[in-house]
């Protein structure tokens, strides 16, 4: 007999008809002689509701009680889909993270789980119960309610899959899979059979916005196997592994691009040890995320020219944190914006040598201009403006054989 953890995601159960939906699919899963233990997120928009009213209550909102709050929809949406599964004849209840428990660690709203009770779980599974568990929370040691960051209903069940040792662990969202590119902006674009971990945490961090990249992280370190597959239609899904047995002539899995980068171009600046870090160090405390960072060598050992990305909406703060940077002098500062960062990924590029010059030479043919370029074992990237996405992403898609 199979343990499989299902995990539903907001949309999935958005209404009381997707939660009866739901509910068969869970059914189809117990009649085929399986375990089954549920995960569900809150019903979709609800979690948003819950974080719009704790800013209306105060621009400060206390961590612990905003825990407290933005996790109830979980209990709403658990309590729903186990009344209709009792409805429908099935031995089922809900369970709330504290009452298994899942223990966490770390700070309010992006705690991470780091154990999960299984023993009244395992006896109610064992007498042929579904648990319906609350996703997205736990509790601290002092016993407060914590989040685990937005979207983190899918590390719920990878961990309740893991201290359960289940077979399976399905997540069931509103798209059938994880796509070659964006399949909204280019329609060529194909469901990905299997995807490796690396592959996926790119993916996910990079624009693409299946699953929560922290949750991949928590699938790879703990090697727990995710099938995406979607609750609207019966389809194949895409399974996330770190088998190394996948055959494929596929060098590259997949392409995803950013919207709304900015670019900031420093020149002239000081070359000095420490220069780069007095650059940063008031964007690291404003909280503003750098994405990619380029510095020229110096011609003359004097002066270099430093490039960096971020988010066009930290553009005029970023602008005048440096404008007021007393530490570091340069000639002139340059911005950019209506930027997008496209990027190709597979774990075939560490042995298929030429794929940096495929993909230039691709975007060359279609006079696209590349502003930056940046690298990983399993990822090129370039910086283009953004009225040139989709032209980049098909001549890419074609260039890859992924069409
Ligand atoms: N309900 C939470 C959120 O909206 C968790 C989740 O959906 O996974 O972020
Ligand atoms: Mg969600």
């Amino acid at each position: 007999m199979k343990t499989v953890v299902l995990k539903f995601g907001g949309t999935s159960v958005g209404t009381v008809d997707r939660i009866k939906k739901v509910c068969k699919i869970i059914a189809f899963y117990k009649n085929n002689k399986n375990r089954v233990v549920v995960v569900a997120s809150a019903m979709s928009g609800v979690t948003n509701e819950l974080v719009n009213k704790s800013k209306l209550i105060s621009n400060n909102f206390d961590k612990a009680e905003y825990d407290a709050l933005v996790s109830t929809g979980e209990q709403v949406s658990c309590a729903l889909i186990a009344g209709r599964l009792k409805n429908n004849g099935f031995k089922s209840r809900s369970w709330t993270s504290w009452q298994l428990p899942i223990l966490t660690d770390g700070p309010h709203s992006s705690a991470r789980i780091c154990s999960v009770g299984i023993k009244e779980l395992n006896k109610y599974i064992k007498f042929g119960g579904i648990p319906v568990i609350t996703g997205f929370q736990g509790v601290s040691n002092d016993f407060r309610i914590t989040t685990i960051g937005r979207s983190g209903s899918d590390a719920t069940a990878i961990m309740l899959a893991k201290f359960i040792k289940a077979d399976e662990c399905i997540i069931y969202t509103d798209v059938d899979g994880v796509y070659t590119t964006d399949p909204r902006q280019y329609k060529k674009a194909k469901k990905i059979k299997k995807i490796f971990y690396d592959e996926m945490l790119e993916m996910a961090s990079l624009g693409s916005k299946v699953m929560q990249p922290t949750s991949v992280q928590d699938a790879k370190l703990n090697k727990i196997d995710i099938k995406v597959k979607s609750s609207f239609v019966a389809k194949s899904g895409t399974l996330i592994t770190a088998s190394k047995k996948i055959f494929s002539n596929q060098i590259i899995t997949g392409i995803s691009s950013t919207k709304n980068d900015a670019k900031i171009t420093i020149v002239g600046v000081r070359d000095r040890p420490g220069v780069a870090a007095s650059i940063f160090r008031p964007l690291s405390k404003n909280l503003i995320n750098v994405d990619m960072v380029v510095q020229n060598i110096s011609q003359n050992g004097k002066e270099t020219d430093l490039t960096f990305t971020i988010k066009s909406e930290d553009l005029k703060k970023t602008e005048r944190l440096i404008k007021k940077n007393k530490s570091i002098s340069y000639k002139k500062l340059s911005f950019d914006k209506d930027l997008s960062k496209v990027s190709i990924i597979g774990v075939g590029m560490i042995t298929t040598p030429g794929i940096t010059y495929r993909m230039f030479q691709a975007l060359a043919s279609k006079k696209i201009n590349i502003l930056v370029i940046s690298t990983s074992e399993i990822k090129i990237s370039v910086l283009i403006s953004s009225k040139n996405v989709k032209k980049a992403v098909a001549v890419l898609h074609k260039e890859f054989k992924l069409d």
